[in-house]
């Protein structure tokens, strides 16, 4: 029996020609006949031929509808179209290299049916997944985690169940910075948390590069915290109160020892540090105002080249 509520399926991809034929004959199989289904596929500016693949399979199969975009405007972004496009009563975004299993999908609806609102996944650490990955995704946990009030399980990956409430929500948030796990976890609703092993990717590899992963971590960082600000002040006093003990001990041998006159190397250092110290909340403060900058812009978080969707919901 077909479940008669829609499911839509968003999958964002970036260069991903090799494997993106693959991934629609997998997703299919485990979804078709089971569910009324949608398929919505973001290409994020790819450079490769994704799209042509891509509307080759939106006309053999009208399940399929695709969005392009004007240029790449990052997996955050690409996921959010999906989900400003999809109709579905539920939406599942995944990724397009097969990491993501497809084969956990009926799991994610069973779970959904049985009244979640928001059936997410955990990432098992095994072998498969390089050591860099894991150090560099602890580290961001850990120092995320400790920064924020909303607090993101480790290994939360952006495979997710959303219901239509949960993606209305959603839809109605501005911020240019989307940090999709750590608005999940803001926006509420009865959450179930699936755990699940990382394939190795098809075919291609990690779009994710480094600067790309830095940029996602200060954003995960900066959009959920204003904690970083405060640094200063406990860096500040922190030091103040060390300059203060310095300067005690400078009057003591002063006053009571032949030794005094040699403070060049103090004043040096401490030059160095305070301007250190000034240098790194600069920065902090720098990227704050940075990021309002660029929101009170309020410019889209994408620009639609491409569509096949008529209008939305
Ligand atoms: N992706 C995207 N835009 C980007 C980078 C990645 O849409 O700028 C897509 C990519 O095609 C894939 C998913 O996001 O479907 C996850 O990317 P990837 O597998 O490269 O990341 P990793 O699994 O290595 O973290
Ligand atoms: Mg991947």
């Amino acid at each position: 029996m077909i479940l008669s509520k829609k499911i839509s399926v968003v999958v964002p991809c970036f260069n991903e020609s090799d494997g993106i034929r693959e991934f629609y004959k997998v997703i299919t199989s485990v979804i078709e006949n089971k569910y009324n289904y949608e398929i919505i596929v973001v290409d994020d500016g790819s450079k490769d031929h994704t799209l042509k693949i891509i509307r080759e399979l939106a006309q053999e199969d009208n399940h399929i509808k695709y969005i392009s975009f004007s240029r790449n405007f990052g997996h955050q972004n690409a996921v959010k179209a999906g989900l400003d496009h999809a109709s579905g009563d539920a939406v599942i975004s995944l990724d397009a290299d097969l990491q993501h299993p497809p084969q956990l999908i009926p799991q994610l609806i069973d779970k959904w049916q049985e009244g979640y609102e928001v059936v997410y996944t955990i990432r098992e650490e095994h072998e498969s997944i390089s050591l860099m990955k894991k150090m560099t995704s602890r580290f961001f946990y850990k120092i995320s985690n400790s920064l924020s009030e909303t607090k993101v399980e480790p290994g939360a990956a952006d495979f997710r169940l959303l219901d239509r409430k949960v993606v209305d929500a959603i839809k109605q948030m501005p911020e240019n910075y989307l940090f999709l796990r750590g608005i999940i976890a803001w926006v509420g609703f009865k959450q179930y948390a699936i755990k699940y092993k990382a394939n190795e990717r098809f075919a291609g590899e990690s779009k994710y590069t480094f600067n790309k992963m830095v940029k996602f971590a200060s954003t995960g960082i900066t959009s959920f915290s204003t904690k970083p600000l405060k640094i200063s002040i406990y860096l500040g006093t922190a030091f103040a109160l060390l300059a203060f003990a310095f300067a005690i001990y400078a009057l003591i041998i002063y006053a009571f020892t032949d030794n005094a006159i040699q403070g060049w190397a103090s004043i040096v250092i401490g030059i160095m540090f305070f301007s250190g110290i000034n240098l790194l909340m600069l920065g902090i403060i720098g990227e704050y105002l940075g990021k309002m900058f660029i929101e009170n812009k309020r410019r889209p978080n994408y620009i639609v080249g491409e569509t096949n969707i008529d209008g939305s919901r």
